[in-house]
């Protein structure tokens, strides 16, 4: 009763139709060496150590949570691209339109020793038909002589600079207070309805997957372009396609249609847009194909998937390719390889003929049934108390430790918690997860399991 008790006071119950409650997203843009990384590191909280002085050192997470005076927000850090020398100011401010895309509010860093430059002037204009709202941070304003450099910076048009030192951590607190002040409760991003509504696909995999193929095939001639918000139509826009009699929001098919020819950068540029469909999407779809091995661009991608607590398809696309020999091999290989995401549907396909594209609905539908998924309490209680019983936990140093009461926290994904006597082995908790999943399904989703150890 106590634990029950203590439970009460500690979690909500989840009310399983509410909208999906996103985090807001700040991004950090500006042109090189402005000091994106060593304000993004200021922000965190990290060492200064972290900043990488080696240009060319591109960063595989673009986002982190972050948290000011008590809010949380997603930190969206694009400092990590780096650029060739050519037609810098055009990607400079491509790269911003794109972090503007996925964010609710943007900081965007000058370096006020140097000022205003042209790449600083065409970030501006890119900046400035976005229409998010822009807290202009003037950097390396080190002391108090070199605000005067940051006032000049009110030229650019986007008010008041805030002058900070990310190197020292000078004027960082008022910035972070006018970024929550823009910043919204909950991420709009780009003003898409949370509530109800088509549920939202993420479709993912490396370049020549056949992304694009397969959208096509199953927008087929019902495809609507839909445009939420009156002159983005440069921007990317979710669309939205007829499945299996309902409409499904995939996000982001811009990034999928349009080729991106870049070399430099180019693995960057991709893990930004892989990373912010997922922040968008309930489902995540990875494709993948029968015509090469899992390379490690599908690895990295099924990692962010993964990683990203959302529901999961797997699909392998292509295998109109095969004969019936090729496909058994491959079978066996591909289930040895992916082992560790067997708890995921997957998909045999072919975009180019349309074959088995069918199974695809179905197995969103149970991916993401499990991961709305809630086990009552007195469900899941009965369930550990019959574990327990037929397996109990091995004595460890004279002690045993015991499952006291579990709960599910959460749902999307569903996290439980387990209020214990003493620390549990890990293979114990792998053991409790390989139950859960058997007993209840979850097939589709990631689960997660923490530990409240009782004294
Ligand atoms: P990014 O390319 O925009 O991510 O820039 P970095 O964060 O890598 O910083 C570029 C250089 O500027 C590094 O040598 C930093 O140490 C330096 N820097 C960054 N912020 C400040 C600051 O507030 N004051 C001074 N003096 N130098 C800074
Ligand atoms: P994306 O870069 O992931 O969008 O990939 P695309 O859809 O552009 O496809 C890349 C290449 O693979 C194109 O030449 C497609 O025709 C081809 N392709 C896509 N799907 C299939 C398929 O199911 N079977 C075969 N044989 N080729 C495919």
């Amino acid at each position: 009763e106590e634990d029950a008790a203590l439970l009460a006071g500690r979690f909500e119950e989840v009310d399983e139709n509410a909208p999906l409650k996103l985090d807001p997203v700040l991004a950090i843009v500006g042109r090189p060496n402005v000091g994106k990384s060593t304000l993004v590191n200021r922000i965190l909280g990290r060492r200064e150590a972290v900043v990488e002085d080696t240009p060319g050192v591109t960063r595989d997470r673009v986002s982190y949570p972050a948290t000011w005076n008590g809010r949380n927000f997603t930190l969206v850090d694009t400092g990590g691209w780096v650029h060739d020398a050519k037609g810098i100011h055009a990607r400079v401010a491509d790269q911003a339109g794109i972090a503007a895309d996925m964010a609710d509010a943007v900081l965007f860093v000058v370096d006020s020793n140097v000022g205003a430059t042209a790449t600083d002037e065409a970030v501006v204009r890119m900046l400035r038909r976005k229409k998010k709202p822009v807290i202009l941070v003037a950097n390396k304003v080190d002391d108090m002589v070199q605000e005067a450099d940051a006032s000049a910076l009110w030229s650019l048009g986007f008010g008041q600079p805030y002058p900070v030192s990310a190197l020292h951590g000078r004027g960082t607190a008022d910035m972070l207070d006018a970024a929550m002040e823009v910043l919204p409760e909950y991420s709009a991003h780009g003003g898409l309805a949370r509530t109800g509504g088509p549920r939202r696909v993420a479709l993912l995999g490396r370049p020549n997957v056949g992304k694009s193929s397969l959208l096509n095939k199953l927008a087929g001639s019902e495809r609507v372009v839909v445009d939420p918000l009156a002159g983005t139509t440069r921007d990317p826009v979710d669309e939205i396609i007829e499945l299996g009699g309902r409409t499904w929001l995939f996000v982001d098919p811009a990034g999928i249609r349009r080729r991106v020819h870049m070399q430099q950068g180019a693995d960057f540029y991709a893990s930004l847009r892989t990373q912010s469909a997922l922040d968008k999407a309930e489902v995540a779809v990875v494709l993948l194909a029968v015509d090469e091995v899992l390379s490690e661009q599908d690895v990295r991608i099924l990692q962010m998937a993964i990683d990203s607590g959302r529901a999961l398809v797997l699909a392998f696309n292509k295998w109109d390719l095969l004969d019936e020999d090729r496909r058994r091999y491959l079978e066996r290989e591909i289930e040895q390889d992916l082992a560790h995401v067997d708890w995921a549907p997957r998909v045999n396909l072919s975009a180019r003929t349309g074959w088995h594209k069918d199974r695809l609905v179905p197995a969103l539908d149970k991916a993401l049934e499990s991961w709305d998924k809630r086990i009552p309490t007195g469900r899941l209680n009965a369930f550990l108390g019959e574990l327990v019983a037929a397996h109990p936990h091995p004595v460890r140093g004279g002690k045993q430790p015991r499952i006291l009461f579990g709960t599910q926290a959460s749902s999307r994904p569903p996290k439980f918690v387990l209020f214990t006597s003493g620390f549990l082995d890990p293979g114990y908790r792998r053991f409790i997860t390989r139950r859960l999943r058997e007993t209840f399904g979850f097939e589709g989703t990631p689960i997660e399991i923490s530990m409240r150890v009782r004294e």
